[in-house]
């Protein structure tokens, strides 16, 4: 079996614990307005490589990522899980961290396929690029209900996660959202970080270069302390919840 791959990056800071390697695939269903990577959409580009290929690949550092693992990042990965689910079983069988950067678009409930990839991954980092139904699908192109629906089947199946949201000033900050937001994840028992990112224009070269109309043009880049008073709103309205149930 081959499977389409964008890129792959051997070394990794920011895509899960430790040092990682970390394969991009290609193709992707989601038009994130945001998104910094236009480039790995298409589900007919990239290169296509077998699990021994990309394995041997990160032999050759094998020793750097022992604290650290692979991470399958995009693109969106699950469009090929079955190629997704024979990488990491190479890798989880040799003892290697697997990590799985995920927009969760692509779960349909409960399914054979997507519990024999969970088997074989020890975290899942999940998007959720905003809790409004309607807000998500002007953002993303796709409402949420999946991705939601993922996250809480990653919980109910103790499942290790770390949720990741992007904070666009003006199309994902509101403070009802936000606190909406923040009483989602305090149902999930198993999240065990929230990363809250500030909007940055680091893609918008690319758009150029594809020919793609960016979306947020004009927009500035966010801070990262507008990043971390948006997290603290998340946050509270997380305890609060929590509090409220004891
Ligand atoms: S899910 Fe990720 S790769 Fe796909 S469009 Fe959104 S940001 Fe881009």
């Amino acid at each position: 079996m081959t499977g389409r791959i964008h890129s792959i990056e051997t070394f990794g800071a920011v895509d899960g614990p430790g040092l990682r390697f970390v394969v991009f695939f290609q193709g992707c269903p989601m038009r994130c307005a945001y998104c910094h990577n236009p480039d790995t959409w298409d589900v007919n580009g990239g290169t296509e490589m077998t699990v021994d290929e990309i394995y041997k690949k990160f032999e050759r550092n094998k020793a750097f990522y022992e604290k650290g693992g692979v991470t399958a990042s995009g693109g969106e990965p699950m469009m090929q899980i079955e190629f997704l689910t024979e990488l990491f079983t190479r890798f989880h069988n040799e003892g290697v961290h697997t990590c799985l950067d995920t927009s969760g678009i692509m779960f349909t409930g409960e399914n054979e396929k997507t519990d024999k990839l969970l088997a074989v991954t020890d975290l899942v980092m999940l998007d959720i690029k905003r809790f409004d139904r309607e807000g998500h699908k002007e953002l993303t192109g796709h409402y949420n209900d999946g991705i939601l629906a993922f996250a809480k089947y990653l919980s109910e199946r103790n499942k290790k996660m770390w949720v990741r949201f992007v904070c666009v000033p003006g199309e994902t900050d509101a403070d009802d959202e936000l606190k909406e937001y923040g009483k989602f994840l305090s149902n999930l028992k198993t999240l065990e970080a929230l990363d809250v990112l500030p909007y940055h224009t680091m893609g918008v070269k690319k758009y150029e270069a594809l020919n793609i109309p960016y979306r947020l043009e004009g927009l500035k880049p966010a801070t990262s302390e507008y990043a971390s008073d948006k997290k603290t709103i998340i946050l509270s309205a997380m305890k609060n919840e929590n509090t409220q149930e004891l």
